[in-house]
């Protein structure tokens, strides 16, 4: 994940207090029973406990960097829900959400066939960079933390993994095809040393996607991280990569400007059935219905919506309510609600005032 701290002006005081205060109440967790780990862990109430839904199943745990240094991490994360747990540059743990609460720090992902890890995944947030080693107390907390929860869990050492290996981008102007290699997030968890100091013992040696052809590789050098052996020289040298200059465009739903076609958006899966058209007349169409009626694709109103990897669940009626139409997709953060132009997402959406002609988009 990458936040922006322009706005935060240094250390906000309050959000500061307000974390001290909401730490010295940490209550000790079911989850560590034992008091003298229980107290590392500083429990945050992220406004997004009221609404966010609980995992599907926790198979995942998924180490990202923060991007930054700021002070106002720790704030950010718990207003935005994106991560369960953040460890920050002094190796304190914080607890952001409900323990089997979804969090939003994967985005766009899968592993092995399975998509939205999200609702699979824990996500822990390290305050630092892709490609700069941890401090030597968040290895110590965070090696505490990650044992714990395979322990509590029972997940093996290969499926704790950066973001960056389980991140993947739709087609855009550059790859035609989805591909892994959206961002970097994380990626120094894949290296030996690391996950050595983490008690991190085994790591995926392949990916299982790229092998399947469901992805292709975007990153080449990210690639050779994630899998290849590294020498100690390589290793050095990672701390002096320069990030590439990806477009982390991760919108669920973007808008077609003047002169951009259907392709930037969706690539080959332009008339996939799972490619949503919001088009500017109001009518709501999957791609394939659109190449059925011989829709003119190549020229594509401005302003047209388009929606990729949804199924189109239709309108919401008294008889068709978000659960009958999405089971227990309805109410997660990836589902969405077009209403009035607007879009709303699922852990947003108050469910006694949907009003009748929403439509509904789901990720299976
Ligand atoms: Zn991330």
């Amino acid at each position: 994940m990458r936040y922006h701290f322009e706005n935060s002006g240094g250390v906000d005081r309050r959000g500061f207090l307000r974390q001290v205060f909401a730490g010295a109440l940490v209550a000790a967790s079911t989850l560590f029973p034992e008091k003298t780990e229980a107290a590392r862990i500083f429990d945050i109430k992220s406004p997004k406990r009221r609404t966010r839904p609980m995992r599907k199943s926790t198979r995942f745990i998924i180490l990202h960097t923060t991007e930054a240094d700021g002070s106002g991490t720790v704030d950010c994360i718990t207003q935005s829900g994106t991560a369960s747990y953040v460890v920050d540059r002094a190796g304190a743990i914080y607890r952001i959400l409900g323990k089997s609460q979804v969090s939003l720090g994967c985005g766009r992902s899968m592993w092995n066939g399975l998509v939205n890890l999200d609702n699979h995944a824990i996500n822990i947030e390290v305050v630092g960079y892709h490609n700069k080693y941890p401090s030597g107390l968040q290895m110590e907390s965070l090696k505490y933390l990650v044992g714990v929860l395979m322990r509590t869990y029972g997940i093996s050492a290969g499926k704790v993994m950066p973001h960056s290996q389980v991140a993947y981008g739709r087609p855009n102007r550059w790859y035609r095809r989805s591909h892994r290699g959206r961002k970097r997030c994380g990626m120094i968890f894949a290296t030996d040393p690391v996950r050595r100091r983490l008690g991190l013992l085994d790591r995926p040696r392949y990916d299982p996607d790229v092998r399947v052809k469901r992805l292709t590789v975007g990153d080449e050098y990210l690639s050779k991280v994630l899998y290849a052996k590294m020498s100690k020289q390589e290793l050095a040298a990672i701390t002096s990569q320069p990030s590439p200059d990806s477009e982390d465009e991760d919108l669920a739903v973007g808008t077609v400007q003047k002169g951009q076609t259907v392709w930037e958006y969706a690539g080959d899966e332009y008339a996939s059935e799972t490619t949503i058209y919001l088009l500017p007349d109001g009518r709501i169409r999957r791609g394939d219905d659109l190449l059925k009626e011989k829709f003119d694709f190549h020229n594509v109103q401005p302003g047209t919506r388009i929606a990729v990897g949804y199924t189109l669940g239709g309108c919401v009626t008294g008889e068709r309510t978000p659960f009958s139409i999405a089971g227990q997709n309805w109410n997660r953060p990836d589902t969405l609600y077009l209403t009035d132009g607007k879009v709303i997402t699922g852990d947003e959406i108050n469910d006694v005032q949907i009003p009748a002609g929403t439509f509904l988009l789901f990720r299976k």
